[in-house]
């Protein structure tokens, strides 16, 4: 059998990261950037959240909740011939984990599926609880990308101004639906800045 197909999009994400050895190097981030934005765009989403559910059936992903053992957090596989549970295409998540967990895991899988898979090789990744890589912090960082993305987090950000950024870090849980711990590095990374929970937001960091 041949593997699934997929949208062009999807190879042309693929093409981004075309030649970049993961397992040995830091992706940069523009290019997550990039990925990202072909993916919403394609998609078809604006606002906050991104909706991992929603994107794994578009990405024809079978989406299965099952009690994993204690130190997987997540399954995914991309093959040519069944591999479980009569899938192609499949992201196993832990049943024992919060929605929140399981939606950044998801999202994680994502990132190996559109960098790491290919049309015609066969694909197995585990998430492991304490797995520290470069594959799988690439990996992390476009569940990142892709959960909190650059434009999305601006245009959220422009009416935020002038806030406090405890109340802003709250609302940003609430408006993109991603683990708090998740929240705070990655808007770090988009201002270019560190932020601070009592100090007021003065835009800086919007521009570029
Ligand atoms: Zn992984």
């Amino acid at each position: 059998m041949a593997k699934l197909p997929v949208e062009p999009y999807v190879a042309q994400v693929r093409d981004l990261f075309q030649g970049i050895d993961l397992e040995n190097k830091l992706v940069d981030q523009d290019k997550l950037d990039q990925a990202v934005e072909l993916i919403l765009e394609a998609n078809k989403i604006d606002d906050p959240p991104v909706n991992v559910n929603d994107l794994a059936k578009r990405l024809n992903f079978d989406v299965y909740f099952l009690n994993l053992p204690q130190n997987i957090l997540g399954v995914m596989f991309d093959t040519k011939e069944p591999f479980e549970y009569h899938s192609q295409r499949a992201i196993v998540l832990g049943s024992q984990y919060d929605n929140l967990r399981n939606i950044g895991t998801a999202a994680h899988e994502f990132g190996h599926y559109f960098m790491q898979c290919n049309a015609d090789t066969d694909y197995y990744d585990t998430r492991h609880i304490e797995a520290d890589t470069i594959s799988e912090m690439n990996a992390n960082r476009f569940r990142d990308t892709l959960l909190l993305p650059d434009g999305i987090v601006k245009k959220f950000l422009r009416k935020r101004q002038w806030r406090k950024w405890d109340k802003i870090l709250e609302e940003a849980r609430e408006t993109f639906f991603v683990p708090r711990h998740l929240i705070r590095p990655r808007f770090e990374r988009i201002l270019k800045r560190s932020i601070v929970d009592d100090v007021v937001f003065d835009g800086s960091g919007l521009d570029g």
